[in-house]
């Protein structure tokens, strides 16, 4: 044999030698594999590119729930559900590389298993490995864990809903550690609070009936130092699993003071309280530790769940919230109870003013009452008008005299009760007495059987403190009857004064001629009965004169001769009339006439001024002074006034002395040789004009008529 054939031979030889080397390996490979992939817990297929199933192992068949013999041959397909496609899944793998998904594998015996498969293709040509493990009860778990996390949430949400609906802060706490140890499964849930001196002590518990209570038990500072303390105000949470195990970190005097209570696995969430809750972005340095909220588990250690962690920070955050919220309660309760003593005593005040009132009111409407049912009994009209000329007050009497009701006299206007001519008679009066001055006049009105009355009028302003005309007050009487007499009467004098007038004026010029001693002399008590006839002879023709004068004004029948004159020349001329009278008194005239325009009879003007001079003269001592002056009041009017240093008029008498023979004293008529008709005839004279006329004076120191004129245009 040649080398070459030989080493031929050698190398078929150890070819033959390798070839049955590798094929007992393969065999020997073969045999080990079969069990492995017999007995592999995950199931084992092969498939060919359709995915048809060649190879399974034991594992296959009992996720299947089928014989080999049933299962060799088929579709992989036949038992997934619809969504999985082999092929499409085939396709996106890339070769030699591996897809992992799940899929619903249908059993036939109806059982549906959730698979996760991973697919590596071609682990040999043609043909694909796909392992196949069951997940159904991971899944399962998973879904088990969801439920119970939603369980948690609305157990959590129910706690919170219970801790916000109590204002009851002890209430809150008690739900709060019963629900926490129904939530977790917890042996003990307890709150504990911690006290500024570093004590503390748990104020609210739940705790299995097998273990100690921890309740109110006071925990000395060694077990809750100081730098814990400063831990848990800064938000520390324990989740401790096993408190004896040295890495859970706890001091000894801690463990042995935790052993007397079975504890042995235990979670601590701090419950803070924000001392600036108003404040918005507070940093946590502003909290504060009130307490904590813990969970023991005491047959054995446990490992707490994050979930249960987080479930208790929440509830410690909404005891922190329910701490806020009862601090507001008691502050709110205190202000409530503070305002209530406030509003009671309000009241009490309210009350009492309210009584007052009433009282005041009972008494104003009794006195009102009694005002009324004397104003009614009255046979005079009362009445009060306000500021825009309206009735706001009308006694019974003008119901009776003008037959109109209260209604229809209340809130009216003068002019709309009294017609228009009465208001046109009045108007100037009533717009007197809104300025503020006392008025009085007589009118004519007609009552509602037609019949006209004469009635005297007087209107008295009513004053504010702030000096502002409100209204007025006004009195009317019915003085008819006495103006039937006075007409009478004054028919009477005007008779009489006639018929005396002529024999008294040849009367008065004999004993003129006899005094002159022309016609023969009579011895001195002859000469003085003389003087003294002559005198009253003076005296009656001045007393006729002056009642015929008043009674012609009165009458009407006479026109005065209104004209433009100048008030100097008035005011001279009757002071020259009366300088003569002046002197024989001894008394001084002074006038300071003005060329003032006004509109009058210059002649009567001066008797008025003369009158008025002579009673100055008359009631003055002698050396005294009078003074004749005028003045503008307002751009229409002037204002002459008399000032005299006489007696003076008494108060009550001002308005009287304008009146007919009314004197100050009865006896000045004879004294004074006066009639007590000059007044009455300046009146007369001054009211022709649309004057006034008054009289102002102290006792003892003097008087000063006024009269008031209209003046023409400066
Ligand atoms: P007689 O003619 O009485 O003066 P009058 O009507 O002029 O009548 O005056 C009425 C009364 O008024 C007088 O009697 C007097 O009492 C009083 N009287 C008038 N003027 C004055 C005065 N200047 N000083 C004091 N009393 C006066």
């Amino acid at each position: 044999m040649s080398k070459r054939s030989s080493s031929r031979q050698s190398l078929r030889t150890r070819n033959h030698k390798s070839s049955s080397t590798t094929a007992n390996q393969r065999q020997e490979k073969q045999q080990l594999l079969q069990p492995i992939f017999e007995k592999a817990c995950d199931a084992i297929a092969v498939t060919d590119d359709l995915g048809c199933l060649i190879e399974i192992n034991a594992a296959s068949c009992q996720l299947f729930g089928l014989s080999r013999k049933a299962l060799v041959g088929k579709l992989l397909t036949d038992f997934t559900n619809a969504d999985f496609n082999f092929e499409r899944v085939r396709f996106s793998v890339q070769n030699g590389s591996q897809q992992t998904g799940e899929l619903n594998l249908l059993r036939p015996d109806g059982i549906r298993r959730e698979v996760e498969y991973t697919l590596t293709l071609n682990v040999v040509p043609h043909r694909h490995l796909v392992i196949l493990r069951d997940i159904t009860d991971r899944k399962e778990a998973a879904q088990d864990e969801l439920w119970c996390q939603r369980q948690w949430v609305e157990l959590f949400s129910e706690v919170t809903l219970k801790i916000r609906q109590s204002l009851q802060l002890k209430e809150i706490l008690r739900a709060t550690v019963t629900e926490v140890q129904r939530i977790l499964q917890a042996d003990r849930v307890l709150i504990y609070q911690v006290f500024p001196d570093g004590t503390g002590k748990a104020i609210s518990e739940a705790v299995l009936p097998e273990y100690p209570h921890i309740l109110d038990l006071e925990f000395p500072e060694e077990v809750f130092p100081e730098e814990y303390q400063q831990l848990y105000a800064q938000g520390r949470v324990r989740a401790i699993a096993d408190v004896h195990n040295p890495d859970a970190g706890l001091a000894d005097c801690l463990i042995e003071f935790i052993d007397q209570f079975d504890i042995k696995a235990k979670l601590i969430v701090p419950i803070l309280q924000n001392l600036n809750s108003h404040q918005q972005n507070e940093s946590k340095s502003q909290n504060q530790l009130w307490g904590l909220l813990i969970a023991h588990h005491c047959d054995r250690p446990r490992r707490w769940g994050n979930f249960e962690l987080e479930l208790m920070q929440q509830l410690a955050d909404q005891i922190s919230i329910a701490l806020a919220q009862a601090q507001l309660l008691e502050n709110l309760e205190e202000i409530v109870e503070v305002r209530t003593a406030e509003l009671k005593d309000v009241n009490r005040n309210l009350q009492q003013e309210i009584n007052d009132r009433m009282h005041a009111e009972e008494a104003l409407r009794r006195s009102e009452e009694q005002l009324r049912l004397i104003a009614n009994a009255l046979p005079v009209l009362i009445a009060y008008v306000d500021k825009q000329q309206r009735y706001r007050f009308n006694n019974q009497a003008y119901e009776d005299w003008l037959g109109q009701s209260l209604t229809e006299i209340h809130g009216c206007h003068l002019q709309d009760v009294w017609g228009e001519d009465c208001y046109q008679r009045m108007h100037s009066h009533v717009e007197a007495a809104l300025s503020g001055y006392v008025v009085t006049y007589e009118n004519e009105i007609a009552l509602k059987n037609g019949i006209s009355r004469s009635v005297n009028i007087t209107y008295i302003p009513h004053v504010d403190e702030q000096n502002t005309v409100k209204g007025f007050f006004s009195l009317v009487s019915d003085i008819s009857d006495r103006k039937a007499i006075e007409r009478m009467k004054d028919e009477f004098i005007s008779v009489v004064s006639h018929e005396l007038r002529t024999p008294l004026t040849s009367l008065h010029s004999a004993l003129k001629i006899l005094v002159t001693g022309r016609l023969g002399t009579l011895s001195t008590d002859g000469q003085q009965m003389l003087e003294i006839a002559d005198e009253n002879t003076e005296r009656l023709v001045r007393l006729v004169n002056n009642v015929l004068d008043l009674q012609r004004i009165e009458s009407g029948n006479f026109k005065m001769e209104k004209q433009a004159c100048n008030a100097a020349d008035l005011m001279i001329q009757a002071t020259e009339a009366m300088q003569p009278m002046a002197q024989q008194h001894g008394v001084t005239l002074v006038t300071q006439p003005v060329d003032i325009q006004i509109w009058a009879d210059s002649d009567y003007i001066v008797q008025a001024l003369t009158n008025l001079l002579s009673n100055a003269i008359k009631f003055s001592s002698p050396s005294r002074t009078v003074w004749l002056t005028i003045e503008f009041v307002q751009q229409s009017e002037v204002l002459f006034s008399l000032r005299d240093e006489g007696q003076g008029i008494p108060q009550s008498k001002l308005e009287s002395i304008f009146e007919r023979f009314q004197q100050v004293d009865s006896s000045d008529s004879r004294k004074k040789g006066g009639t007590g008709l000059g007044l009455a005839i300046c009146r007369k004279i001054i009211e022709q004009h649309e004057g006034r006329i008054w009289a102002e004076s102290t006792l003892g120191e003097g008087s000063t008529f006024c009269f008031t004129l209209p003046a023409l245009h400066s």
